[in-house]
């Protein structure tokens, strides 16, 4: 089975195994597992942040990142199809007691003036706005990137009006490696950045928050009230220090299979437009089927996807899709062409 459903699917590489067996552990509630310590260092040192915190999952991460930057009764700013308002199940309001505006950008991606168009004026009726979230690459926008011009316009904004803003880096190094930028750069700008390991990166587990000493501080207290505080974690962080130093160049080859998967697609009748691919994720809209039906022919074929919407189904290419898969891959959707005229 070629299993394309997401970039959370891969499996360790015998060499991260190897890192992960040889990592130096302690009990980290203690603050005593050096190596969960080298990679919230090395995470927030690359990312031109203070400190870090590691967490078992994104959903963490950005939820401990909106607890700490929030209070009760105030306002967070974020695209309707961001992952914190879609898809952490209703966190937002049961964990930090807030209220969302949600704002729509093209594929995702939100704009400096829309942004300071949603800060609500400081009168009783309104929620105090306080925390604006970015995503990068954007999941719902088929893996769109922001430029750092864009990312500087919103936190100028942010910085007039005294608002956090965290960026729910999932995806980021998608993001960096296809825009060129330096990962340094994104500290200036973001108050908080959520980075998932177990995504392109292949880690099986794990995502790092960083930000200054004083909010991740307070985020380690958040974690603990979460569940989030791990004993001898240094064996996933050993994973997540040697996805950083092994595998961020190697998700150039995703997105190169995500462009030749997107144009096999863009040359089948049942599909009436793929998102332009910017990173590694390919969304196709379908006619003459439904994305059930057409799913089902898929998987039959030995290939899986999601549906993604009404009438859209979602391709993510990662670590363990190779060049021979890519080739069944394009084959299959061939044949599925000929099935359907
Ligand atoms: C996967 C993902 C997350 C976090 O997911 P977890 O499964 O909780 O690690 C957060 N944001 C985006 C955009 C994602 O794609």
């Amino acid at each position: 089975m070629i299993d394309l459903r997401s970039d959370t699917v891969t499996c360790p590489t015998p060499a991260m195994l190897e890192a992960m067996i040889q990592a130096e552990v302690g009990d980290d509630v203690f603050g005593e597992d050096p190596t969960v310590q080298a990679l919230e260092e090395k995470t927030a040192r690359t990312f031109g942040m203070e400190a870090g915190l590691f967490c078992p999952s994104g959903t963490m991460t950005n939820q401990i990142a909106i607890r700490a930057q929030t209070q009760p009764q105030q306002e967070v700013i974020c695209h309707r199809n961001a992952h914190i308002y879609l898809y952490e199940g209703g966190g937002l309001a049961y964990n930090s007691l807030v209220s969302v505006r949600l704002l729509t950008g093209e594929r995702g991606v939100l704009k400096a003036e829309m942004v300071d168009a949603a800060i609500n004026p400081d009168d009783v009726h309104f929620p105090p706005t306080s925390l604006v979230a970015l995503e990068n690459t954007m999941n719902k926008g088929g893996g769109a990137c922001y430029q750092l011009n864009q990312i500087k316009e919103i936190a100028e904004v942010c910085q007039k009006h005294k608002l956090a803003l965290h960026l729910d880096g999932a995806r980021v190094f998608n993001a960096l490696v296809t825009t060129g930028d330096e990962p340094a750069e994104y500290g200036k700008y973001f108050s908080s950045i959520s980075v998932c390991l177990s995504k392109g990166l292949g880690a099986p587990v794990g995502s790092v928050l960083v930000g200054s000493h004083d909010l991740i501080k307070q985020a380690r207290r958040v974690r603990k009230v979460f569940g989030g505080g791990m004993r001898q974690a240094g064996y996933l962080a050993a994973a997540g220090i040697y996805a950083l130093d092994h595998h961020v160049e190697k998700l150039r080859e995703d997105h190169q299979r995500a462009k030749v998967l997107a144009e096999a697609l863009q040359d089948c009748s049942y599909v009436t437009s793929v998102l332009p691919v910017e990173t590694n994720i390919v969304i196709a809209t379908l006619q003459d089927t439904t994305p059930q039906h057409f799913l089902s022919q898929l998987e039959k074929a030995g290939v899986k996807a999601v549906t993604f919407g009404k009438q859209d189904v979602r391709f993510v290419t990662h670590l363990d899709f190779l060049d021979n898969q890519l080739d069944q891959v394009v084959g299959v959707l061939k044949k599925l062409n000929r099935q359907f005229a």
